[in-house]
């Protein structure tokens, strides 16, 4: 049976990616930092993982950890994901993004070197470039997030190049019902779950023209195991193609509301929902990404399955329940 260590499995990708390898017949090992209050979604396969403890500041827990699962495939997932708080904790984002990589690729290739190892590079590492992007355009990134990404990716070529099976995933933004309250899509579908229980305190956000390829988390999970499965490691991106702005991502959360019935309870418009708010605005901001994911369509076969306009209804459709049942509960 095939063992895979993630880094991360308690978040939004973890939990899917491992509901994915189990589903495959893997044996799932899982890093985590502490016990977490909740598992949230983790919680219907927690009985199926083995978790172990570790930091990605800190080798030795790295070590102990890897031991004790001594996998096949380390999934790379944990990571100080937020732009915003990059800008507030540029160092410690590095040790953990770029300083974590390296404590885990030195491991496996003094312990394990046969391991196969996937990092979750990011699509921030682009920076600002027209176009659709693809494996070879220029990494100019604009955040101590993106520079921290493009390190830990940097990172992954040179342990390549010493034949470590060692892969990073060029992922654009994915979003899912469990995305982080803190990332715009699940703020813009919390408040909109909110507001049609009557709380109609306007939406605080800052630039509603930025554009992103939103993709469903749950197809990308998919990629980053077929990427550890080809034959020669490479690079991959992965995203839908289509870029919409937050405004447009506002407009669709609007048509599902109605969609779902409770359009009388909505905001009638964005105006009367959203205030821009300075505060939310971005030095370095990127205005547009979108990917050009062929590579992965000719060589992985991969293909997302979910449009932005069903990946929204679901992320609204999920908050509508969670809202119900916590007013339920109450
Ligand atoms: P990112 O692409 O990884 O930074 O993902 P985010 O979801 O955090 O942000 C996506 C885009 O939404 C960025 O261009 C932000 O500037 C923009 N945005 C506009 N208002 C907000 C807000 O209130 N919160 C967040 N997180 N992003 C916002």
């Amino acid at each position: 049976m095939n063992k895979a260590l993630i880094t991360g499995i308690s978040g939004q990708d973890g939990g899917y990616l491992a509901e994915y390898l189990l589903g495959l017949g893997y044996e799932v090992w899982g890093l985590v930092r502490r016990e977490p209050a909740s598992f949230h979604w983790l919680e219907p396969i927690r009985h199926r993982v083995e978790f172990v403890y570790g930091d990605m500041r800190d080798a030795e827990s790295l070590g102990v950890a890897f031991q004790k699962a001594w996998p096949d495939e380390v999934y790379n997932l944990a990571g100080q994901v937020f732009v915003p708080t990059s800008w507030e904790f540029p160092a410690e984002t590095f040790d953990i993004n770029v300083g974590g990589v390296a404590r885990l690729l030195q491991i496996i290739e003094r312990t394990k070197p046969d391991t196969r190892f996937y990092q979750a590079s990011s699509s921030e590492m682009v920076g600002n470039f027209e176009g659709v992007m693809n494996e070879r355009v220029p990494l100019r990134p604009t955040s101590p997030y993106g520079v921290s990404k493009l390190a830990a990716h940097r990172m992954v070529e040179v342990y390549r190049a010493r034949k470590i099976f060692a892969v990073g995933g060029i992922l654009f933004n994915h979003e899912s019902p469990r995305r982080g309250p803190e990332m715009v899509t699940r703020k813009i579908t919390r408040a909109a779950a909110s507001w049609v229980r009557g709380n109609h305190s306007p939406l605080r956000l800052g630039n509603l023209d930025a554009r992103r390829d939103w993709g469903f988390a749950g197809d990308y999970v998919r990629a980053m195991h077929a990427m550890l499965q080809i034959s020669e490691p490479q690079d991959f991106v992965i995203g839908t193609g289509e870029s919409h702005s937050v405004r447009e991502f506002l407009q669709q959360v609007l048509e599902s509301l109605k969609e779902l019935g409770v359009g009388s309870r909505a905001p009638r418009s964005i105006e009367e929902w959203v205030q821009v708010d300075p505060r939310f605005l971005r030095t370095g901001e990127i205005h547009d990404l979108r990917a050009d994911a062929s590579r992965a369509k000719a060589d992985l076969g991969w293909q997302p399955t979910v449009d932005f306009k069903s990946l929204v209804r679901m992320m609204v459709e999920s908050d509508l329940k969670s809202a119900e049942s916590s007013t339920a509960t109450v």
